[in-house]
């Protein structure tokens, strides 16, 4: 028979490994570091909403990548040789798009799209498609998601004004998409409310900042099965989800293209893994 202190010993480590076991399971759902690249030669297509620091208690810190963040992974995407389009100009590249290429999106319009992410995007020459809701003023889109939602912390966030989107088509590195007239849910629209919500967007853009429209984001990524006809129909030539990852460019729907969910609370690894693989860990 062992001596007991042997005994101890040995359920000691076996306790150890266990643990260890757990411990990478945990971090390789969080970080799914297994998970194959997907090849460079297919565009990665980043969703920001706010470039602003985190708000003590709030809800939707998600949508919050901060300055210092949003100017750290702007500058590797520089340094590693990324090549920076807006939405409209991957599909006009068509077979010339080179290997890495990058859409930045920029969803809703908030103030800090102006004032904080221009002047970044500025500084490393970098492109970004902003995809405006045209009646984002007094808003509280937040509860066409969910009634829990009723904070009205998105309504009292700042929204960009008509003369700042002005300014940032100036620069020359913004598109202005279309993301509907007022961000309903899609799936509780009828097929003629839908259609107007696409189409008087688009219009209106166009009317408003003497630009030409042609990429449309789906109000919380929500869509109906044949909504992606209407919107090829009303003359847009690409359209964005939230399904989280990188399309296959050469097979994939241009009207249902998905994106890189770029988090408020994503670290450098979890941004970088994204880049790669489309996703951080199992399924975000
Ligand atoms: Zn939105």
């Amino acid at each position: 028979m062992l001596p007991l202190k042997f005994i101890k010993e040995y359920l000691l480590i076996e306790a150890i490994l266990i643990l260890l076991f757990i411990i990478g399971i945990y971090y390789s759902t969080r970080y799914a570091w297994w998970r194959r690249e997907v090849d460079e030669l297919f565009p990665r297509i980043l969703m920001y909403h706010m470039i602003s620091s985190h708000k003590d208690g709030a809800k939707f810190n998600k949508l919050r990548v901060t300055p210092e963040n949003f100017e750290e992974q702007i500058k590797y995407l520089s340094e590693q040789g990324w090549h920076s389009f807006t939405v409209t100009e991957l599909i006009e590249q068509g077979d010339n798009l080179p290997k890495k290429s990058i859409a930045i999106t920029l969803d809703d319009g908030y103030e800090d799209n102006f004032t904080t992410a221009l002047p970044i995007l500025k500084k490393y020459n970098f492109k970004a498609t902003l995809y405006l809701v045209v009646d984002r003023f007094n808003n509280d889109w937040s509860i066409h998601r969910k009634r829990s939602n009723l904070t009205g912390e998105l309504k009292r966030e700042v929204k960009i004004s008509n003369r700042q989107v002005k300014e940032m088509l100036q620069s020359k590195l913004i598109e202005i998409g279309a993301h509907s007239m007022t961000h309903k849910n899609f799936h509780k629209l009828t097929l003629d409310k839908t259609k107007e919500e696409i189409e008087k967007s688009k219009i209106e853009i166009e009317k408003k900042f003497d630009t030409e429209c042609k990429s449309f984001a789906y109000p919380f990524g929500f869509y109906k099965d044949n909504d992606w006809k209407l919107v090829q129909k009303l003359g847009f030539s690409s359209a964005v989800t939230t399904d989280k990852g990188i399309s296959n460019f050469k097979e994939a729907n241009k009207f249902l293209l998905n994106r890189i969910t770029i988090s408020g609370t994503d670290n450098f690894l979890a941004f970088s893994l994204k880049l790669k693989t489309g996703k951080r860990g199992l399924n975000k």
